[in-house]
């Protein structure tokens, strides 16, 4: 990773490392850890958090752990595991043998929770959850003390141990902290350790009917591995005061905890439970479908994990919530492509042309640059033929006044290739529509330019038709029409997705493409940055997906700043 150019970013985060470090709080170490729960795919705010948590550890050259917060069954996967290990590892990061599961530590959970019921801390209530939430008063009003409250500490040992002996149905008594029910901060009311859940997880099987809430669980899994710096976003900031009690009460190593703004996107939903919902619906094709937030989907679309990572540096960390132009991510990829993506010519919606005084039957291989931004990237031969296609687009029968492209009478160049001139415009006689253009060349115009001096303003792409290769090409947009999708309820998508989101074409391609490998990244000239589809593309049948256009919206936004 090339992080030695650009100067380490500073911010509260680590100004407060910083402190810590001056003062010797962690005796100078910085040890982080990124924390997913595998109930879903990670996505670009995921990997703010990844780029985050991994990236200070490297730059204090202190440690990051990939830790799953698995302590809930009801909706963890195995298959999240994996493709959380997979995009982790693809964003640029490593774990080395840091691999962790708060499920792993459920025994010693438990110890601590009989601890603190040992030392009158904990409770078991018998509540309802109906219950429980009435007793648990508002902001405005106090909360009121369970009768159970004051249970004894040998009944609350037995009625936790008989808990996880699984004698007790689901939802009929949980392990409560004894704190303050009338603590203005609402999370200290009592909050729940233990709810009784009989169901099957996917590390620890049957082993257990109890299960951790997140605010028991996550404190001592961050203690257990000898955290410094659990950075966390911001919804979990009025959490802190019960991360610290439980983590003080237990008298355990007590890392700090530190809470910084979430990603939001424009166009963008970012809740794994509305992601999840695209995917069960159908919406999407799955997970990675390329219009997914996710690191999967990006991926699959032709991001790089260096402009995920040089976008999640550009948009830095703050302590206060904004919505980032999703324009700024996709300048990121356009500028990281613009480097490295060879250039080549595709047409995706063809119109025929036919250069009437080219000879029948020849070929000609003409130099074409890879990629102007690199020369050291060279040039290719192009063959050029008697028949072609450019883009339907590039043809206008009546053009308006900036239109420079072709149209009847008018001289446009081919890429890399000579100057020809519309000739003769071929309709189909029911539809009225334009089915082949004719076209002559000027043989002494093969570098592009005349040399009688006359101007030629516009240059086309095209393909040689007999060289051809047969593409289908993904043109993908916007998953959503609205700007603030995040704001509408899931039940609400229906109306406010993009139908247009996804438009297949069958393209012409330059032959040069002929059986390119899955994942590779070009530039189609005048079009856009376009990616070989890592799971549909067959080498006889090739795939692309447009990864993003050419134009460049941030760049404009930018300018008016
Ligand atoms: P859930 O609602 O299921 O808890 P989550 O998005 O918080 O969803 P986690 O798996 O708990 O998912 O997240 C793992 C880590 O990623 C957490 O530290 C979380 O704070 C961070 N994270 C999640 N979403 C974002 C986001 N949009 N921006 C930055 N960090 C995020
Ligand atoms: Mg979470």
């Amino acid at each position: 990773m090339s992080t030695s150019e650009v100067a380490p970013p500073t911010d509260f985060i680590r100004n407060i490392i910083n402190e810590h470090n001056r003062t010797g709080r962690f005796g100078g170490r910085v040890h982080t850890r990124f924390p997913p729960e595998p109930n879903g795919y990670l996505h670009i705010g995921h990997a703010k958090s990844v780029c985050l948590n991994f990236g200070i550890a490297a730059q204090y050259g202190g440690l990051c752990n990939l830790r799953f917060d698995d302590t809930n069954p009801a909706k963890e996967e195995q298959e999240y595991v994996d493709a959380i290990e997979e995009d982790v590892r693809w964003l640029g990061f490593d774990w080395e043998d840091r691999l962790f599961f708060g499920s792993d530590y459920f025994e010693q959970m438990h110890d601590c929770a009989v601890q603190l019921i040992k030392e009158g801390k904990a409770y078991v209530d018998d509540l309802s959850a109906g219950e429980t939430r009435e007793y648990r008063g508002t902001l405005t009003e106090a909360g009121k003390e369970s009768p159970h409250r004051d249970r004894s500490v040998d009944e609350n040992l037995d009625l936790f141990r008989r808990m996880r002996a699984g004698e007790f149905e689901d939802g009929s008594r949980v392990l409560r902290a004894k704190i303050d029910m009338s603590s203005p901060n609402m999370n200290l009311r009592d909050p729940i350790m233990y709810r009784i859940l009989h169901a099957s997880h996917h590390r620890s099987g049957d082993e257990w009917c109890i299960y951790p809430t997140y605010d028991w669980a996550h404190g001592l899994e961050d203690s257990i591995e000898r955290i410094t710096h659990s950075i966390c976003t911001l919804e979990f900031e009025d959490h802190r005061p019960l991360y610290d009690w439980f983590l003080d009460q237990l008298g355990v190593y007590h890392p700090q905890q530190i809470e910084f703004a979430r990603l939001n996107l424009t166009y963008t939903i970012m809740s794994k439970r509305k992601l999840l919902q695209l995917v069960q619906q159908g919406q999407v094709t799955g997970w990675d479908d390329p219009r997914m937030p996710t690191v999967s989907g990006l991926r699959r679309r032709g991001y790089t994990p260096e402009s995920i990572r040089a976008f999640c540096e550009r948009i830095g960390v703050a302590k206060t919530d904004s919505v980032i132009d999703v324009a700024l991510l996709e300048h990121c990829i356009r500028e990281d492509l613009n480097k490295r993506a060879p250039r080549v010519m595709g047409v995706l919606h063809p119109i025929r042309v036919v250069i009437d005084n080219y000879p029948e039957g020849q070929t000609e291989e003409l130099d074409a640059v890879n990629n102007p931004e690199d020369p050291g990237m060279g040039t290719r031969k192009v063959p050029f033929s008697r028949v072609l296609y450019v883009e339907r687009d590039d043809f206008r029968e009546h053009p308006p006044k900036e239109f420079f492209r072709l149209s009847p009478g008018r001289e446009v160049r081919l890429r890399y290739s000579y100057l020809v001139t519309c000739v003769k415009v071929v309709k189909d006689e029911r539809s009225g529509q334009v089915v082949e253009l004719h076209c002559t060349y000027d043989p002494n115009t093969r570098a592009g330019s005349a040399p009688d001096g006359r101007k030629v303003r516009g240059t086309i792409h095209w393909v040689s038709a007999a060289h051809a290769v047969q593409a289908e090409v993904r043109l993908y947009d916007r998953l959503f029409n609205v700007e603030n999708p995040g704001e509408v309820d899931s039940a609400g998508f229906q109306g406010i997705l993009n139908p247009n989101s996804l438009e297949t074409v069958t393209a012409y391609v330059e032959p040069s493409l002929a059986g390119a490998a899955p994942g590779s990244r070009y530039q189609f000239e005048r079009l856009g940055y376009f990616c070989v589809d890592a799971k549909d593309s067959l080498p006889q049948r090739l795939v692309f997906n447009r990864t993003v256009t050419l134009r460049d919206t941030w760049a404009k936004i930018e300018k008016r700043l």
